[in-house]
């Protein structure tokens, strides 16, 4: 274990809170020059000195230069060379997750077939994988009536019923209300603390934070029934010829346009009777469109991501039958899902880990006692790993 020298700064009273606090989230605000940076940096110090494994840490800062002075400031806590030291930027802690994976390079295809396909070697993150554990859950929730349970499908939600900031059940659309000591929310987070709580059952600041959840729907569907002659290779490919193509298609929706030359993933079914479904992921969609309207945008989608697939599966387009497209907006009216999300809120560096749903709060709690968010919004999601809801469960398991 390194040696340290015994710190040289005197602590006030916040920052000693700061220092001695347990486990669990800790949000730390403060204007500049209060402190807060040598509390922070303290503490980092603190738990090395206590034996955590210092790659088991991580000091993160916003920027490169705030990232040099806490290293500077650290040079006389810790030494400079104790191995798997963490005090990095967002970006660099991205840099170092995605080393992790060093080694699984994406397998991407030449030229000539102009798609890369999808490997998956993990089946239960795979769709049909995750799919099948859906199915799973729904066949051992009939199976297991005695625990008491009920499952009600196409069942609105109107409103999360809070007494004194604590929940006590959910009204549904028709006005029946439950009773429950315990909510569990698997909608997204500002849908079920604005919508369905209500900002006036929330501290401002929280209201506040929630509003400012970034969302941003990018992603359209077209559901293509052919006549099995579509030409297409069984499984999953994606259309992405080039970094550059990619960068083009996601441009678009930066200026809320439907990307012209869009990235598309393809899963087509093996031909069955005369029959097979091609699925087309279409990016990007933005769900914010600058000079139209979702109104009549659908068969813009529609149109771009047949004609681009057509390039690459010539007997593709005689091969259609039937056409179903969702928009971002269908996905946000038929699925509840907020500006068409799929994740909930986008997975962006400030959104992600202990800032997911909101700082602080990525332990599934809300201001709201008895009110938890299990959904992919939460720590854990995005995705249909199940992770979120398994955290959730277990922090109310934990106490
Ligand atoms: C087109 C598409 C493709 C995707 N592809 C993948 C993929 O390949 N791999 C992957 O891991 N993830 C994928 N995702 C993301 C994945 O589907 C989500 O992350 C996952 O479904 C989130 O699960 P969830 O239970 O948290 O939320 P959801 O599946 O969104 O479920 C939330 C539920 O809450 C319901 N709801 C909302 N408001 C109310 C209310 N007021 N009352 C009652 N019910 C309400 C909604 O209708 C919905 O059924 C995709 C998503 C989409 C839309």
């Amino acid at each position: 274990m390194p040696t340290m020298t015994a710190p040289s700064l005197a602590f006030d009273g916040a920052q000693t809170a700061v220092l001695s606090h347990g486990d669990g989230a800790l949000l730390v605000t403060g204007a500049a020059g209060t402190g807060k940076t040598s509390a922070l940096r303290e503490r980092f110090a603190r738990l090395i000195d206590e034996g955590a494994e210092p790659e088991r840490v991580a000091l993160v800062l916003g920027s490169r230069s705030a990232r040099d002075a806490a290293r500077a400031l650290l040079l006389d806590r810790l030494p400079a060379s104790l191995p798997g030291l963490q005090v990095v930027t967002f970006h660099g802690l991205a840099h170092r997750v995605l080393k992790l994976r060093e080694g699984e390079p994406p397998e991407v295809l030449g030229a000539a077939e102009q798609f890369a396909k999808v490997r998956s070697t993990d089946h239960a993150n795979t769709p049909e994988g995750q799919m099948t554990m859906l199915r799973e859950l729904q066949l051992a929730l009939d199976a297991k009536p005695s625990r008491g349970g009920e499952l009600r499908t196409s069942t609105a939600v109107e409103r999360i019923l809070v007494d004194a900031q604590r929940a006590r059940g959910v009204r549904l659309a028709g006005g029946e209300e439950i009773g429950a000591g315990i909510v569990f929310s698997a909608a997204d987070p500002r849908h079920t603390l604005l919508d369905l709580v209500g900002a006036a059952e929330l501290p401002p600041e929280f209201a506040w934070a929630t509003q400012s959840i970034k969302l941003r729907g990018s992603v359209a569907k077209v559901h293509v029934e052919t006549d099995g002659q579509h030409g297409l290779p069984g499984g999953t490919l994606v259309v992405a010829p080039t970094i550059r193509y990619l960068e083009r298609a996601y441009d678009a929706a930066k200026y809320g346009q439907i990307s012209a030359a869009p990235y598309l993933e393809v899963t087509s079914s093996a031909p069955r009777g005369g029959h097979a479904i091609v699925s087309i992921h279409f990016q990007f969609a933005p769900y914010a469109l600058r000079e139209r309207s979702w109104a009549d945008a659908g068969a813009i989608v529609q149109q771009r991501a047949i004609d681009t697939l057509a390039q690459y599966a010539p007997g593709f387009r005689s091969s259609i039958r039937r056409v179903h497209t969702i928009t971002p907006h269908d996905m946000q009216s038929t699925y509840g899902l907020s500006e068409g999300d799929l994740n909930h809120g986008q997975l962006i560096l400030d959104q992600i880990f202990f800032m997911r749903p909101l700082p602080a709060w990525s332990n599934h709690r809300t201001p709201v006692d008895g009110l938890y968010l299990c959904g992919s919004g939460v720590h854990g999601g995005g995705g249909i790993s199940g992770a979120s809801g398994r955290n959730a469960a277990a922090s109310i398991a934990n106490g």
